[in-house]
Protein backbone atom coordinates (compact mmCIF):
# COMPACT_ATOMS: atom_id res chain seq x y z
CA UNK A 1 0.00 0.00 0.00
CA UNK A 2 1.65 3.39 -0.48
CA UNK A 3 2.11 5.92 2.16
CA UNK A 4 -1.05 7.98 1.04
CA UNK A 5 -3.17 5.50 1.08
CA UNK A 6 -1.04 4.44 4.32
CA UNK A 7 -2.14 8.03 5.72
CA UNK A 8 -5.67 8.52 3.85
CA UNK A 9 -6.46 5.10 5.64
CA UNK A 10 -5.72 6.34 9.07
CA UNK A 11 -7.46 9.41 9.06
CA UNK A 12 -10.47 7.82 8.04
CA UNK A 13 -10.15 4.97 10.72
CA UNK A 14 -9.71 8.26 13.15
CA UNK A 15 -12.76 9.94 11.93
CA UNK A 16 -14.24 6.84 12.70
CA UNK A 17 -13.36 6.60 16.20
CA UNK A 18 -14.97 10.15 16.73
CA UNK A 19 -17.69 9.00 14.93
CA UNK A 20 -18.26 6.12 17.54
CA UNK A 21 -17.51 7.84 20.51
CA UNK A 22 -20.55 10.09 19.88
CA UNK A 23 -22.25 6.67 19.46
CA UNK A 24 -23.46 7.43 15.88
CA UNK A 25 -23.39 3.84 14.24
CA UNK A 26 -26.24 1.98 16.01
CA UNK A 27 -26.47 -1.66 15.01
CA UNK A 28 -23.23 -0.94 12.42
CA UNK A 29 -25.40 1.42 10.73
CA UNK A 30 -23.22 3.83 8.62
CA UNK A 31 -20.70 4.23 6.91
CA UNK A 32 -17.52 6.32 5.49
CA UNK A 33 -15.67 6.76 2.68
CA UNK A 34 -11.97 9.16 2.01
CA UNK A 35 -10.62 9.56 -1.80
CA UNK A 36 -7.01 7.95 -2.33
CA UNK A 37 -6.47 8.68 -5.90
CA UNK A 38 -7.88 10.23 -9.09
CA UNK A 39 -7.48 9.27 -12.80
CA UNK A 40 -8.35 6.74 -11.90
CA UNK A 41 -10.49 7.61 -8.60
CA UNK A 42 -9.79 4.69 -5.54
CA UNK A 43 -11.21 5.71 -2.52
CA UNK A 44 -11.48 3.54 1.03
CA UNK A 45 -14.90 2.64 2.41
CA UNK A 46 -16.44 1.53 4.92
CA UNK A 47 -16.48 -2.84 5.15
CA UNK A 48 -20.29 -4.53 5.17
CA UNK A 49 -21.94 -5.22 8.86
CA UNK A 50 -18.44 -4.52 11.12
CA UNK A 51 -18.84 -3.15 14.48
CA UNK A 52 -17.79 0.26 14.32
CA UNK A 53 -16.58 0.71 17.75
CA UNK A 54 -13.93 -1.45 17.31
CA UNK A 55 -11.09 -0.49 15.74
CA UNK A 56 -9.42 -3.43 13.28
CA UNK A 57 -7.77 -3.96 9.94
CA UNK A 58 -10.63 -5.11 8.20
CA UNK A 59 -13.07 -1.90 8.80
CA UNK A 60 -12.32 -0.47 5.36
CA UNK A 61 -11.55 -2.06 2.06
CA UNK A 62 -10.08 -0.01 -0.72
CA UNK A 63 -12.66 0.26 -4.36
CA UNK A 64 -12.72 2.07 -8.07
CA UNK A 65 -14.73 4.47 -8.76
CA UNK A 66 -17.45 2.04 -9.43
CA UNK A 67 -17.27 0.67 -5.85
CA UNK A 68 -16.06 -2.46 -6.88
CA UNK A 69 -12.63 -3.61 -4.92
CA UNK A 70 -9.02 -2.72 -6.41
CA UNK A 71 -7.51 -5.92 -5.28
CA UNK A 72 -8.65 -9.62 -3.90
CA UNK A 73 -10.14 -9.69 -0.44
CA UNK A 74 -12.86 -11.53 1.34
CA UNK A 75 -14.19 -8.04 2.75
CA UNK A 76 -17.81 -6.77 0.98
CA UNK A 77 -17.95 -2.73 0.58
CA UNK A 78 -21.14 -0.89 2.31
CA UNK A 79 -24.35 -1.95 0.60
CA UNK A 80 -24.72 2.02 0.13
CA UNK A 81 -20.92 2.11 -1.22
CA UNK A 82 -23.06 3.36 -4.44
CA UNK A 83 -24.07 6.72 -2.18
CA UNK A 84 -20.31 7.43 -2.13
CA UNK A 85 -19.45 6.56 -5.91
CA UNK A 86 -22.04 9.04 -6.39
CA UNK A 87 -20.51 11.90 -5.04
CA UNK A 88 -16.67 11.41 -6.09
CA UNK A 89 -18.11 11.57 -9.73
CA UNK A 90 -20.00 14.54 -9.58
CA UNK A 91 -17.51 16.15 -7.41
CA UNK A 92 -13.58 16.73 -6.14
CA UNK A 93 -14.62 16.20 -2.57
CA UNK A 94 -11.64 13.81 -0.89
CA UNK A 95 -14.23 12.26 2.04
CA UNK A 96 -17.97 11.42 2.47
CA UNK A 97 -19.75 10.25 5.95
CA UNK A 98 -22.85 8.72 6.17
CA UNK A 99 -24.48 8.30 9.75
CA UNK A 100 -27.83 7.88 11.03
CA UNK A 101 -29.16 9.29 14.08
CA UNK A 102 -32.17 9.72 15.88
CA UNK A 103 -31.95 13.63 15.48
CA UNK A 104 -31.42 13.05 12.09
CA UNK A 105 -33.75 10.87 11.42
CA UNK A 106 -36.48 12.93 13.72
CA UNK A 107 -35.41 15.96 11.19
CA UNK A 108 -36.15 13.62 7.98
CA UNK A 109 -39.68 12.86 9.28
CA UNK A 110 -40.72 16.53 10.08
CA UNK A 111 -39.75 18.43 7.13
CA UNK A 112 -39.34 15.63 4.68
CA UNK A 113 -43.24 16.13 3.10
CA UNK A 114 -41.58 19.65 2.31
CA UNK A 115 -38.81 18.22 0.50
CA UNK A 116 -36.19 20.20 2.57
CA UNK A 117 -35.53 21.32 6.13
CA UNK A 118 -33.93 25.24 6.30
CA UNK A 119 -31.71 26.16 9.58
CA UNK A 120 -30.84 30.12 9.80
CA UNK A 121 -29.21 32.41 12.13
CA UNK A 122 -27.39 29.71 14.23
CA UNK A 123 -23.49 30.91 14.93
CA UNK A 124 -22.95 26.86 14.46
CA UNK A 125 -23.89 27.04 10.35
CA UNK A 126 -20.38 29.14 10.38
CA UNK A 127 -18.77 25.71 10.31
CA UNK A 128 -20.17 25.09 7.11
CA UNK A 129 -18.60 27.85 6.10
CA UNK A 130 -21.33 30.38 5.60
CA UNK A 131 -20.12 33.68 7.49
CA UNK A 132 -23.04 36.39 6.57
CA UNK A 133 -24.97 37.66 9.27
CA UNK A 134 -28.17 35.75 9.45
CA UNK A 135 -26.86 32.94 7.27
CA UNK A 136 -29.22 30.44 6.44
CA UNK A 137 -28.64 27.01 5.34
CA UNK A 138 -30.60 24.42 3.77
CA UNK A 139 -30.21 20.87 3.63
CA UNK A 140 -32.71 18.89 0.59
CA UNK A 141 -34.60 15.53 2.17
CA UNK A 142 -34.75 12.74 -0.30
CA UNK A 143 -37.29 9.53 0.05
CA UNK A 144 -35.92 6.43 1.14
CA UNK A 145 -35.66 3.96 -1.44
CA UNK A 146 -34.53 -0.08 -0.30
CA UNK A 147 -33.21 -0.25 -3.53
CA UNK A 148 -29.82 1.25 -3.32
CA UNK A 149 -29.20 1.93 -7.20
CA UNK A 150 -32.80 3.86 -7.58
CA UNK A 151 -31.44 5.69 -4.14
CA UNK A 152 -28.70 6.52 -5.52
CA UNK A 153 -30.00 7.71 -8.77
CA UNK A 154 -32.41 10.19 -6.27
CA UNK A 155 -29.26 10.97 -4.45
CA UNK A 156 -27.42 11.99 -7.25
CA UNK A 157 -29.58 14.67 -8.18
CA UNK A 158 -28.73 16.49 -5.13
CA UNK A 159 -25.28 16.78 -5.51
CA UNK A 160 -24.22 20.34 -7.20
CA UNK A 161 -20.79 21.05 -5.26
CA UNK A 162 -17.72 19.74 -3.71
CA UNK A 163 -19.12 19.89 -0.07
CA UNK A 164 -23.20 19.76 1.17
CA UNK A 165 -25.13 17.29 2.87
CA UNK A 166 -28.34 15.32 1.80
CA UNK A 167 -30.80 14.09 4.76
CA UNK A 168 -32.31 10.54 3.36
CA UNK A 169 -36.18 10.43 5.35
CA UNK A 170 -36.14 8.02 8.10
CA UNK A 171 -32.36 7.15 7.02
CA UNK A 172 -29.82 9.11 7.84
CA UNK A 173 -27.54 12.00 6.42
CA UNK A 174 -24.10 11.96 4.05
CA UNK A 175 -21.58 14.88 4.24
CA UNK A 176 -19.42 15.55 1.86
CA UNK A 177 -16.26 17.70 1.59
CA UNK A 178 -12.69 18.45 1.07
CA UNK A 179 -11.38 16.34 3.24
CA UNK A 180 -11.84 14.30 6.29
CA UNK A 181 -11.19 17.58 8.54
CA UNK A 182 -13.74 19.46 6.88
CA UNK A 183 -16.29 17.05 6.44
CA UNK A 184 -16.58 15.85 9.75
CA UNK A 185 -16.90 19.67 10.96
CA UNK A 186 -19.65 20.06 8.48
CA UNK A 187 -21.25 16.86 10.05
CA UNK A 188 -20.92 18.30 13.63
CA UNK A 189 -22.35 21.11 12.75
CA UNK A 190 -25.16 19.78 10.81
CA UNK A 191 -26.06 17.54 13.91
CA UNK A 192 -25.45 20.13 16.05
CA UNK A 193 -28.71 22.04 14.42
CA UNK A 194 -31.01 19.12 14.13
CA UNK A 195 -30.18 18.31 18.02
CA UNK A 196 -30.89 22.02 19.03
CA UNK A 197 -33.98 22.01 16.85
CA UNK A 198 -35.45 18.62 17.99
CA UNK A 199 -34.81 19.72 22.05
CA UNK A 200 -36.58 23.14 21.16
CA UNK A 201 -39.43 21.77 19.51
CA UNK A 202 -40.09 19.63 22.06
CA UNK A 203 -39.68 22.01 24.98
CA UNK A 204 -42.24 24.63 23.03
CA UNK A 205 -44.34 21.88 22.47
CA UNK A 206 -44.67 21.23 26.43
CA UNK A 207 -44.60 24.90 27.13
CA UNK A 208 -48.10 25.53 25.10
CA UNK A 209 -49.74 22.00 26.42
CA UNK A 210 -48.54 23.39 30.42
CA UNK A 211 -50.13 27.10 29.12
CA UNK A 212 -53.77 25.19 27.52
CA UNK A 213 -53.60 23.39 30.89
CA UNK A 214 -53.67 26.54 32.56
CA UNK A 215 -56.44 27.57 30.43
CA UNK A 216 -53.71 29.78 29.03
CA UNK A 217 -53.24 30.59 25.25
CA UNK A 218 -53.99 28.29 22.77
CA UNK A 219 -53.60 30.65 19.84
CA UNK A 220 -51.44 33.26 19.51
CA UNK A 221 -47.77 34.77 19.98
CA UNK A 222 -47.18 32.43 22.76
CA UNK A 223 -48.57 29.25 21.02
CA UNK A 224 -46.77 26.64 18.75
CA UNK A 225 -47.50 23.77 16.42
CA UNK A 226 -45.20 21.07 15.98
CA UNK A 227 -45.47 19.72 12.18
ZN1 LIG B 1 -27.47 4.26 5.51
Amino acid sequence: MSILAQQRLHELADVKDELAARDWFFGTSGNLSIKVDEYPTTFFVSASGKDKRKRTNEDFLLVDAKGYPVEETPLKPSAETLLHVKIYDRTNAGCSLHVHTIDNNVISELYGDEGAVTFKGQEIIKALGVWEENAEISIPIIPNHADIPTLAETFSQYINADQGAILIRNHGITVWGKNAFETKKALEAYEFLFSYHVKLLSLKNIYNLHLINQGGIANGNNSFTCK
